[in-house]
């Protein structure tokens, strides 16, 4: 492992870590194992998201601690989980721009915009990456950092059920396990656990799912989201729910949020595709088989431009792999 990255980790007093914008089980998850860590090496630390932590990771030791706007002064600044910057959102103040920056990171689409960058695009997870590297620091994981560690993975991993799930990913899971982690407890934390309202969203949504060669997008409007109680833009897993269709090779899904202003994109592959591009040219970016994107314009104007980038990319990859 990069000695930057550890002399920065082992000079460090004051350390600000922040995971992205809207977090998921991995944001959250490394945001706080990797926050015990250094916790238990003597560290001041401040952890922050600039969204709400979503009510189903509640269940993680030190999740009450992360703050929406850091306050104070640092010398280290860690990125979790963020293929650029504005994923940190405005927990990532102006005069931190003089501080180091650490980028954790597992997207392909990165953009090594740290001083010191730990990114590894093979990697399941970013916890993963935490756990590696507390290996790699020497520090034994107890039982509230191999909890949250354990989430990244399995949330990110889809219960190990993604391409990304090697073999070096199930002996960490093995490790986190034997350090404390419930793997029960997690899956029916996040994965199998949704709540009714999200349910009768999905029942909104799917009638107006539509088949579109081998594309299969559905689309949330605010007005479904008013109706199904819901105030969180996340679409509950639904773009997983809709690749599971035979006739499907990608998945997409289209969440009208911010007054109709702006569409949350989420895209899914089967293995063999690559929609982590389209989502990057459209100022987002992701996996090769789970990406996504916030793009401004109303619904409907977005949807038919996004599918036809789609089309497009896909025919190219597809031209491409004929000639090879
Ligand atoms: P989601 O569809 O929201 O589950 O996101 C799938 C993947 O795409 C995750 O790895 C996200 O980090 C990434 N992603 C989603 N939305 C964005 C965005 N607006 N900008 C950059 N990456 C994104
Ligand atoms: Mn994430
Ligand atoms: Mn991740």
């Amino acid at each position: 492992m990069d000695t930057a990255v550890l002399d920065l980790i082992r000079r460090s007093r004051r350390v600000l870590a922040i995971c992205h914008v809207s977090p998921d089980g991995d944001a959250i998850g490394s945001l706080l194992g990797l926050g015990w860590a250094l916790k238990a090496m003597d560290k001041e630390v401040t952890l922050a998201c600039a969204d709400p932590v979503p009510v189903f990771y509640r269940y993680l030791p030190g999740q009450g601690e992360i703050v929406r706007r850091p306050e104070g002064m640092f010398d280290l600044v860690i990125s979790l989980d963020c293929s650029d910057k504005e994923r940190l959102g405005d927990a990532y103040r102006e005069e931190y721009h003089a501080l180091p920056l650490l980028n954790i990171d597992h997207h392909v689409t990165n953009q090594y915009f740290g001083t010191a960058n730990l990114v590894d695009p093979e990697a399941a997870s970013t916890a993963e990456i935490v756990f590696l590297l507390l290996d790699e620091l020497g520090l034994p994981i107890d039982p509230p950092m191999a909890q949250c560690l354990l989430t990244g993975i399995v949330t990110d991993t889809r219960g190990f059920r993604t391409v990304s799930s090697t073999p070096r990913v199930l002996a960490i899971a093995n490790r986190l396990m034997a350090a404390g982690a419930s793997l029960p407890e997690i899956v029916g934390r996040t994965l199998d656990r949704r709540p009714l309202a999200m349910i009768r969203l999905w029942g909104q949504a799917l009638p107006g799912a539509q088949l579109r060669g081998k594309i299969l997008w559905a689309e949330i409007t605010e007005a479904m989201r008013a109706e199904a109680g819901l105030t969180t833009v996340d679409d509950g897993g639904l773009v997983n729910f809709l690749l599971t269709a035979e006739e499907a090779e990608v998945a997409v899904v289209f969440s009208e949020k911010n007054g109709g202003q702006e569409v949350e994109v989420s895209f899914r592959a089967r293995p063999g595709w690559d929609v982590a591009q389209v989502a990057l040219s459209l100022g987002g970016g992701g996996h090769m088989l789970a990406s996504g994107a916030t793009v401004r314009g109303k619904l409907a104007e977005v949807r038919e431009g996004v599918l036809a980038l789609l089309e497009e990319s896909l025919a190219a990859q597809e031209r491409a792999r004929r000639e090879r």
